[in-house]
């Protein structure tokens, strides 16, 4: 990856503003990564930690031996709404490390009846596609998208199905995989009011805002290696296999992070951000509320035996009526997901491959019985159950120190745990912690 090589040039030299102390960042998931780099950008001193042995958490890639090619954790879909995540990877020299079809168009394939339309939001802000039967989602009617409108009233206190009717072919076909997609919890279960901050930052303002996109390569080459870089550029300090146990203070300052074998002491100037899951900043932090309770997403990753390609030629394609939610394709890997997977997580690993094979061979017309390698990952706390009373429980970047700050996609971004709301959370983080 040469991306870091082309990334924003140092700051000057003499700029390094070393009087305003080290920030010590815990945590090189997405949220520690983005407030790291914010803090690099602004010319502070960084330490960045975390307790596995490379950076990304849960948005990073890996070599399978298997399948004998790089994949993904998990599959991740971003829009092109997600304003903070594509100036983080500007500001990394990763900009074009994404691909997706030129405009806004999501081709879908209903697995029982074989049945396939593309969803394809017109430009501006007036969304005058669902006037027309035939852009709209095969068998829902006018009235139908007038009703979805109720989500725009969605009161904290509302699942999205109490806002919007679950039944119906446009229930079927757009407002569930969408809940599903953005939330990874049931529509049941799912907060209304975060589904709205979706639709509002994308269906709301139109085409420019909704297309697709994913890493060319995989994560870790478009946002990880490339923010590593960035930061090693500047001078900052990356140290892997350091887990945090405990955190020393002062009344209203922290003084000092165990890592177990070691001890760093925080000087005068010194901050901090915990850019943890929720689980592990209350292991430091006991006196936090936050939401705790997680769903899964189960991934399947397939070596075909040949390139294919899907409609439209673009990397995605939505599956209705089958067990996987999405197929993406990445050269001759197609990967599968199933969001808020409760069920499927529970079940052996030959099971579920079995099934998403079912799905794969139907969608892509290969024949069933020639089954490829299929590598199966289960996250099992892909995000945070994002229902409206764990919502109420985001805490801000705040905490009781007046040197430490909060970040993740957990935190109160006012917007689904995604790339895009951890990175929204690490540079809030930062943001707080140069004017406090
Ligand atoms: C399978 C899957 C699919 C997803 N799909 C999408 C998608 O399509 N689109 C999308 O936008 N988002 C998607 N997401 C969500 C997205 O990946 C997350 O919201 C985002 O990566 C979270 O970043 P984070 O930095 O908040 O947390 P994390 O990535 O969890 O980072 C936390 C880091 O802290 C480290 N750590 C933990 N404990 C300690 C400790 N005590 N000391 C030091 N370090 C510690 C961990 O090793 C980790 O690196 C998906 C997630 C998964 C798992």
């Amino acid at each position: 990856m040469t991306a870091a090589a082309i990334a924003k040039p140092p700051p000057e030299e003499g700029r390094l503003e070393t009087g305003e102390g080290r920030c010590h960042v815990i945590g090189a998931g997405l949220a520690g990564l983005a407030c790291a780099v914010a803090l690099a950008e602004r010319g502070r001193a960084v330490s960045l930690y975390d307790a596995a042995g490379q950076a990304g958490g849960r948005c990073r890639s890996l070599f399978d031996q298997s399948l004998g090619r790089p994949i993904d954790n998990g599959n991740h879909l971003l829009l092109s709404a997600n304003q903070a995540a594509l100036g983080f990877l500007d500001t990394i020299g990763a900009g074009d490390s994404l691909t997706g079809p030129p405009e806004a168009s999501f081709p879908f394939l209903d697995l029982r009846n074989g049945e396939r339309w593309t969803l394809r939001p017109n430009n501006g802000p007036l969304p005058w596609w669902i006037l027309f039967s035939g852009r709209r989602v095969p068998g829902s009617r006018l009235g139908d998208y007038l009703s979805g409108l109720a989500i725009l009233c969605a009161k904290d206190r509302d699942t999205v199905t109490d806002r919007i009717a679950a039944k119906g072919p446009l229930w079927e076909r757009f407002w569930e995989p969408l809940t599903v997609a953005a939330l990874n919890t049931a529509p049941e279960e799912a907060s209304a009011r975060l589904l709205r901050a979706v639709v509002m930052e994308t269906f709301v303002r139109g085409a420019a805002a909704c297309r697709p996109l994913i890493a060319k390569q995989g994560l870790s080459d478009s946002f990880v290696e490339p923010a590593l870089g960035y930061l090693r550029g500047r001078g900052a300090e990356i140290l892997f296999n350091r887990r945090l146990r405990a955190i020393e203070d002062e009344g209203a300052r922290v003084t000092a992070l165990d890592f177990g074998a070691e001890r760093r002491a925080l000087g005068p100037a010194d901050s901090l951000v915990i850019a943890l899951p929720a689980p592990g900043a209350k292991a430091v932090l006991p006196e936090l509320d936050a939401p705790l309770d997680t769903r899964p997403i189960v991934n399947g990753h397939i070596r075909l035996p040949r390139p294919v390609s899907l409609p439209g030629a673009g990397p995605v394609l939505g599956l209705i009526g089958g067990t996987a939610q999405w197929l993406f394709l990445r050269g001759d890997v197609v990967s599968l997901t199933v969001s808020a997977a409760e069920e499927l997580a529970g079940l052996s690993n030959e099971t579920v491959a079995e099934r998403l094979w079912q799905d794969t061979a139907k969608a892509l017309g290969l024949d069933p019985a020639e089954v490829p390698p299929i590598r199966i990952i289960k996250e099992k706390r892909a995000t945070f159950a994002q229902t409206p009373e764990a919502a109420a429980r985001r805490p801000g970047p705040k905490t009781r120190w007046r040197n430490a700050f909060l970040a993740g996609d957990w935190t109160d971004t006012g917007f689904p745990a995604t790339i895009e709301g951890a990175i929204r959370s690490g540079q809030a983080a930062a943001k707080k912690l140069a004017n406090p």
